[in-house]
């Protein structure tokens, strides 16, 4: 599936974007910029890959963004961002490319820990990333899942202790998934930033909570061989996941036999890529894209 074919990718982050060139899992330049207005940020990069057009040849591109996005018109939908919404995304960088892949940030990023990380070998796995947001990335069959556009699953709902009265921090649902687990969310229940909670602040057992509702949730309906977590609340307290996955056994109560106690370990793990994920995940989408 890797080839020795060098490809371009862009991964357009919420505050800064990253451009790479590369051959497999070896990136061979890389270009980082702020992400300001899509005139200046697309700009700079449509500049480096022209550059790298010369230099390299890349055969194809794979972009990957921040969202929500249109996937079938390479645009950006309407976001509170400002300057982004509906902006063109695939065509200012597209250009002089035969060959296209346009997925969310997220998607990129599962597809990366799919081809060099957590995921390797698995046709049917979730990527999580738990930082500002809650995003996912769901790989079915090989592929990644796109049907109206991306999915959204980091705003399903879960059910809630009886006892826990926060409102939940989601502008759109309150007290949806993200609206309980994100970083944000974290920081509005507790009144200071999620990076500076105590391991054992009972603010990540309601965490756990969450999580493990969403993810026993997500084994009942898409199966996946594995749950993968990334992001900044996801790998940076590792007291979380032991508890989400006690969660996820306990809500299952033993009807799924592919997710019990001793399996538990295997099928919810933290990434493995960190920071890489997304551009090793753009690279991959050019991959296949020639494919
Ligand atoms: P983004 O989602 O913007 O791409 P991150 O995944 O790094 O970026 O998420 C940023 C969020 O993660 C912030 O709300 C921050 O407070 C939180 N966060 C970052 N590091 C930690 C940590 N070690 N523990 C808990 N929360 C963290
Ligand atoms: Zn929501």
């Amino acid at each position: 599936m890797h080839s020795d074919t060098i490809v371009a990718g862009v991964e357009l982050g919420g505050t800064k974007s990253i451009a790479v060139v590369g051959r497999g899992r070896e990136i061979i330049d890389r270009f980082r910029v702020p992400t300001t207005t899509p005139d200046e940020t697309l700009g700079a990069i449509a500049a480096k890959l022209a550059e790298w057009r010369q230099e390299h040849r890349p055969a194809a591109i794979g972009i990957a963004s921040f969202g929500p996005i249109s996937v079938t018109d390479g645009t950006m939908l309407p976001t509170p961002k400002p300057h982004w919404a509906g902006a063109g995304i695939v065509a200012p960088l597209a250009h002089g490319f035969d060959k296209v892949a346009f997925h969310t940030d997220v998607t990129g990023a599962a597809l990366g820990e799919g081809a060099f990380g957590a995921g390797v070998g698995l046709s049917d796995f979730l990527y999580v990333t738990v930082g500002t947001g809650v995003g996912m990335g769901i790989i079915a069959g090989g592929r990644p899942v796109t049907g109206m556009m991306h999915p959204e699953a980091g705003h399903i709902r879960v059910r809630r202790r009886a006892d826990d009265a926060f409102a939940g921090a989601c502008p759109f649902h309150g007290d949806c998934l993200e609206g309980l687990v994100s970083g944000p969310a974290i920081a509005a229940r507790t009144g200071g930033p999620a990076h500076l909670l105590l391991a054992d602040h009972p603010a990540w057992g309601d965490v756990a909570d969450a999580l493990g509702e969403a993810f026993a949730t997500l084994f009942l309906t898409l199966s996946p061989a594995r749950i993968i977590v990334g992001g900044g609340v996801g790998l940076g307290q590792p007291q979380v996941l032991p508890m989400v996955r006690e969660r996820v056994v306990a809500a299952l109560g033993g009807y799924l036999g592919f997710v019990d106690a001793e399996s538990i370990e295997d099928r919810i793990v933290p990434a493995a890529l960190g920071d890489e994920a997304g551009p090793l995940g753009t690279l991959v989408m050019a991959q296949d894209a020639l494919a």
